[in-house]
């Protein structure tokens, strides 16, 4: 890991797991299990219904609440989405935008998830923006291309600047919740690739002060290895982030 130009960052997501009595009873035992490990930042992105509880249960520790997704428009007749203002009221910090999830079940194409990322960060929040290739296309080699492609139009009118909020976690779709683990070597090889688009898009300075986290069932066992990558930079978690022994074993990895 390269500390000295970027912070680590070890996020959870919940996804659609937990109710607000079982997220207090989670948050509360990984509190002291993660106290004191400051060299990372420690996120956990939870179900909209839990942020509240959560945030509740968080205070004093060094834990952050995110949300899962948001919605592009402020405010108006979008039945059934949360805006950016709403999450930040409640005390969300993050939030996870472009999913596999989100693109594969819900229709987020990478437009949409550009308009959301704009949304989020005009509004205040921290992004924690998903990119990675499905099967087929990394069976057809063209995961540097597809993954490129993912960053460039997700952080379409993203300046500079904004570029301080924004995380970005690779996700190869094969590997979210399959238990099949990119190699490290996989792992770093695109985080490395989208390190050279910001590069391209931003300079160098930018490029290496941004968070590139690896997701795809990282665990407690896989971590450690991940994580010494030169450019993995943190982890999304997602299955193994909803025990908190295990989640905290991720957090002392990054440490
Ligand atoms: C995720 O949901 O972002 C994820 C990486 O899930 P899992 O760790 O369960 O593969």
């Amino acid at each position: 890991m390269n500390r000295q130009t970027r912070n680590t960052v070890i996020a959870g997501n919940w996804k659609m797991n937990l109710t607000p009595s079982k997220a207090k009873a989670v948050i509360e035992e990984l509190k002291p299990l993660v106290a004191g490990k400051d060299n990372c930042t420690t996120i956990l992105c939870v179900p909209f219904v839990d942020i509240a509880t959560a945030v509740e249960a968080a205070k004093g520790s060094n834990i952050k609440i995110g949300a899962q997704n948001v919605h592009f428009e402020e405010k108006g007749a979008f039945t059934g989405e949360i805006a950016a203002d709403m999450l930040l009221e409640i005390g969300a910090e993050y939030v996870i935008i472009g999913h596999s999830e989100r693109r594969q079940y819900f229709g987020e194409t990478d437009k949409t998830v550009n308009q959301r990322v704009l949304a989020a960060l005009k509004a205040g929040l921290k992004v924690i923006l998903c990119v990675g290739e499905v099967l087929e296309e990394r069976e057809q080699d063209i995961t540097a291309e597809i993954v490129s492609m993912q960053t460039k139009i997700a952080l379409l009118n993203v300046d500079e600047e904004m570029m301080k909020n924004i995380i970005i976690a690779y996700e190869p779709v094969w590997a979210i919740g399959t238990g099949k683990v990119a190699t490290a070597e996989q792992a770093d090889e695109v985080c490395g690739i989208i390190r050279n688009v910001l590069s391209a898009k931003y300079g160098n300075t930018v490029a290496e002060a941004t968070t590139i986290q690896y997701g795809g069932s990282m665990n407690a066992a896989n971590s450690a290895e991940l994580l010494s990558k030169v450019n993995v930079d943190g982890g999304l978690i997602g299955g193994a982030s909803l025990k908190a022994a295990d989640f905290a074993v991720i957090v002392g990895n990054a440490q």
